[in-house]
């Protein structure tokens, strides 16, 4: 599944080819998504030019000069490719294919968990895929004192509480365990028993590891592709996520004795720290 880093790369690279463009035509082979294309799309969109690329925790939104706003999430598989020309098939699962000025934009998603919809530009924020959802990272909103207050007795474990998208949006269960391991918090602990300190510490790490991964381009363990083609692999890079057993980069516990990175499941999701730097 596509995390934050993703889209922020997804949604990169559709606007350095897009930006600007007029929508000239648009075919849907398949509009049951998610949620379903809604059947004016194509007569709400064509005629209209692209004038700016946003994203809200995992949703590229495409802000339109007829005050509409495309919304869109990749799901499990969801990805797009930019094509320079209409291809002469289109391959299984090209379910929405937008054709521009500038370059046509072809959705293919083999689950069809993804969505493609649309809503005013004004009335976002009150949009039902949003209207709950808690600070973006880099919002100003997200920081120490925020965070306490949303952990106040709460008794989950605090990897849990960072992947709850009404506390902050955007944290997927690969970063969660990253965000924590480098603020060397065990990931089982009370939410409500993070101090001030470790608060700032989250908050931090939380920016900097996903600034990371969209600087090396989005990152999952799975086969995703950037909508360019190039795979947008960054396993290699994660400190203990679905590395098991393994010495952690920053100590130098003795594996033998400790066993290394450990493996737990909280909330049903794999989750990974080390139990010796993480306290
Ligand atoms: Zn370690």
């Amino acid at each position: 599944m596509p995390e934050l880093p993703e889209v922020e790369t997804i949604k990169n690279t559709v606007a350095a080819a897009v930006d600007g463009a007029v929508i000239l035509d648009v075919i849907v082979n398949q509009p049951k998504l998610r949620i379903s294309i809604p059947a004016d799309f194509t007569k709400r969109i064509v005629g209209a030019r692209i004038t700016s690329f946003k994203r809200i925790a995992k949703y590229m939104l495409i802000n339109l000069n007829n005050g509409q706003t495309i919304i869109w999430h990749f799901g499990m598989s969801g990805k797009i490719k930019i094509e320079s020309q209409m291809p002469t098939t289109f391959e299984k699962h090209d379910h929405l294919i937008i054709t521009t000025d500038k370059g046509i934009l072809i959705y293919n998603d083999p689950r069809r968990f993804g969505l493609v919809t649309l809503c005013e530009s004004g009335k976002l924020k009150q949009h039902k895929l949003f209207k709950h959802l808690g600070p973006d990272p880099w919002d100003s909103e997200f920081n120490a004192d925020y965070l306490i207050q949303k952990f106040k007795a709460k008794k989950v474990p605090i990897k849990i509480a960072l992947l709850n998208q009404e506390i902050i949006c955007g944290i997927g269960n690969i970063y969660a365990s990253e965000i924590l391991y480098h603020a060397q918090i065990l990931p089982n602990r009370a939410a409500e028993s993070i101090n001030k300190h470790e608060a700032e510490l989250i908050v931090k790490f939380t920016r900097q590891v996903l600034e990371e991964a969209i600087k090396a381009g989005g990152s999952t363990i799975h086969d995703y592709k950037k909508p360019d083609g190039d795979i947008g692999y960054f396993q290699q890079k994660h400190c203990v996520y679905n590395k098991t057993g393994q010495k952690c980069p920053q100590c130098r516990c003795n594996i033998a004795k400790t066993g290394g990175i450990r493996k737990i499941v909280l909330g049903g999701r794999s989750t990974f720290y080390c139990g010796t730097l993480q306290k």
